[in-house]
């Protein structure tokens, strides 16, 4: 359902992402690992088209969202993105609307579906995410870990067909990563397609289908969890490893 071919992004005269390439099936757990640096969030960044690349291909399902480099018509790239669920690092809840205005707003501002209906979807995902009790509450008033929860809810508000996490778990003291770990488990269970970039070696060898290990904006190594974890090829996998295990 994705398919990412010698993407490439520059800042300036930096070299960000040199060539990344990715394919990622339809239900598939994509675990992205690297160090600081690597290009990890930009090439997220780009999938959502919150970084233009400056060259390759990003494939979602039959459309492109950038072929060689190009980019369609700006209702093309919001329809393309539209599949797509981001959930960040800090979460980036609007501090001034409640829980659920927070989840409401995109769907209100795209008049797509009635108010009832997307008030009835904001229950049924609060409730999803164990926060039905806080639609009232503001950002400021939750834990790290319900934010989180909220957020994962709200990239869920559009029906993405994928979703892309960016270390969502980093910010978080560690007895709160638990709850945030286990409403993305309880995704992949329902077969949702993730990518996610994650400093949680837990996750990725417990949930992960394949991890993909990212250094100086290329892909160096993937394989299955077991695979990685137990018998990196790479000496720079390897190296990252011993470091961060
Ligand atoms: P981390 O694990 O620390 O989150 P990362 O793998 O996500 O790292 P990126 O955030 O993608 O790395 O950054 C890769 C490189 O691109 C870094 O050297 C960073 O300084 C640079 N970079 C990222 N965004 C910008 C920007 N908007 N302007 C200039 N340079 C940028
Ligand atoms: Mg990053």
């Amino acid at each position: 359902i994705i398919e990412i071919t010698n993407l490439k992004k520059s800042f300036g005269d930096t070299e960000v992402l040199k060539n990344v390439s990715l394919s990622v099936e339809q239900s598939e757990v994509v675990a992205v690992i690297g160090p600081s640096g690597s290009g990890k969030s930009t090439m997220l960044r780009s999938m959502a088209y919150l970084e233009e690349a400056n060259g390759g291909s990003i494939q979602i399902g039959e459309e492109y969202l950038v072929k060689d480099g190009k980019y369609p018509a700006s209702a093309k790239i919001k329809q393309i993105t539209s599949r797509m669920g981001m959930v960040f690092q800090h979460f980036n809840l609007f501090p001034h609307l409640s829980v659920r205005d927070n989840l409401e707003l995109a769907p209100k501002l795209l008049k797509q579906f009635s108010s009832a209906e997307i008030r009835s979807k904001s229950s049924d995902l609060l409730n999803k995410v164990g926060l039905l009790d806080k639609a009232d509450a503001y950002p400021s008033n939750l834990s790290g870990g319900q934010k989180q929860r909220v957020a994962i809810a709200r990239a869920l508000m559009m029906s993405p067909e994928i979703l892309l996490f960016d270390e969502p778990t980093s910010a978080l003291d560690p007895e709160l990563t638990g709850e945030v770990l286990q409403v993305m488990r309880q995704l992949a269970e329902e077969q949702m397609t993730m990518v996610v970039v994650t400093h949680e070696m837990g996750f990725a060898k417990e949930v992960a289908d394949r991890v993909m290990f990212m250094a100086d904006g290329e892909f160096i190594e993937s394989g299955s969890p077991e695979q990685m974890f137990g018998n990196p090829r790479h000496e720079r996998t390897k190296a990252f490893l011993n470091r961060v295990l």
